[in-house]
């Protein structure tokens, strides 16, 4: 359903300048009146929505057909604004607000029932971040509200990097998109619960699991992230993301058994796309390649990500096969989100 006008807004990512722009007042008043508009964080662009309103939150998952019961992220714009909204701040919650914040770690509490049900999907926990971002933090400054925002695709598709990505989902379903030109990371927040002793990572993310444990010691993962037979603590993390247009496969060996999995699929008469890393380039049979840059430098890898899973066309490949990557620093976000968009599929070398 594709039936309301989508303001476009362009804002100047400038510090001073947002502060006062227009475009911006004028995103706020419609989150002010409940409406939904997308914005950029420095992960990806965020669908932000008042926190406080069943209204607004109804209409987020409306407009991204999200399942109800998968929780929202709480945008605020300054680190004291979190005791608002939750029952306290444990210790190792403080430290890593001040270690992170503004940036892409985003921290589970237990809430006090200030915010809609809607957003936290019934939980008695809150996921909260401060996004390090102009114009998310002015637009939430200018509303003067909590922003609960997940990625603004629709759900099942890759996340958008660029304005352009948030027209293709949403043009028609949202009141506006603040376009503050393409994002920093590429990939969401990393997602931590610190609403029990057992600080837990439930989502790979921005922020590396090697530099939270600089500055609170050693902490867990979800098992369910590695594990199959586990269900996810996170209710996100369950669905089926980020998916191209074609089937992806991940293709777990050296180059010669890459190579060899495009040729099997290209003699059984199929169009292949193969989704590999700058020193794989020109050097495959597939029909069209797309380049994640380096292997050695993965936060450009990550950026690439979901822009690339977008670049296949429609009806222009059969297949997807796609290089993987060491799990360490931000390799396993960049592998989580693979493993999601390939649906599990995986192809190992023996
Ligand atoms: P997205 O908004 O698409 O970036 O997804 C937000 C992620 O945070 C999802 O994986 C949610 O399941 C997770 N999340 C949000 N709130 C909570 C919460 N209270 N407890 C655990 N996970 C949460
Ligand atoms: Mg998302």
């Amino acid at each position: 359903m594709r039936n309301q006008q989508t303001k476009q807004w362009v804002v100047d990512n400038d510090v001073d300048s947002v502060l006062t722009s227009t475009e911006i007042l004028e995103a706020a008043q419609q989150i002010i009146h409940n409406h939904v508009v997308a914005f950029p964080t420095e992960t990806v662009y965020g669908l932000g929505g008042n926190a406080k309103s069943d209204e607004a939150i109804t209409r987020i998952f409306a407009a991204k057909g999200r399942p109800s019961d998968n929780p929202l992220i709480v945008h605020i714009a300054t680190k004291d604004q979190v005791e608002k909204y939750v029952e306290q701040i444990p210790a190792k919650a403080r430290q890593l607000m001040d270690a992170f914040w503004p940036g892409p770690l985003t921290i589970v509490f237990r809430h006090n029932h200030t915010l809609s049900t809607k957003v936290t999907a019934g939980l008695p926990t809150v996921a909260i971040r401060m996004p390090d971002h102009p114009v998310a933090l002015a637009l939430i400054h200018a509303a003067d509200l909590p922003i609960a925002a997940p990625s603004a695709n629709r759900s099942g598709r890759p996340s958008p990097t660029t304005a352009a990505h948030v027209n293709d989902d949403l043009n028609g379903r949202i009141a506006g998109i603040l376009d503050g030109g393409p994002t920093g990371v590429g990939v969401e927040s990393t997602v931590v619960d610190c609403s029990s002793e057992d600080v837990m990572i439930l989502r790979p993310g921005g922020a590396t699991k090697e530099a939270i444990e600089r500055v609170i010691g050693e902490i867990t993962v979800d098992p369910a992230l590695t594990q199959l037979d586990e269900a996810p603590r996170s209710p996100g993390m369950k669905y089926t993301h980020y998916a191209p247009t074609a089937p992806l496969t991940l293709v777990d060996g050296d180059f010669r058994y890459f190579c060899e999995k495009i040729n099997d699929a290209r003699a059984e008469g199929k169009k292949v796309g193969a989704l590999i890393t700058d020193e794989y380039r020109g050097e495959t049979n597939a029909t069209k390649e797309v380049l994640l840059g380096s292997v050695n430098n993965l936060s450009t890898v990550a950026k690439q990500l979901y822009p690339s899973l977008r670049s296949f066309a429609e009806d222009e490949v059969d297949v997807i096969f796609a290089q993987v990557f060491p799990e360490t620093e931000l390799g396993s976000a960049i592998m989580n989100r693979l493993r999601k968009a390939a649906g599990g599929t995986v192809v190992r070398q023996r």
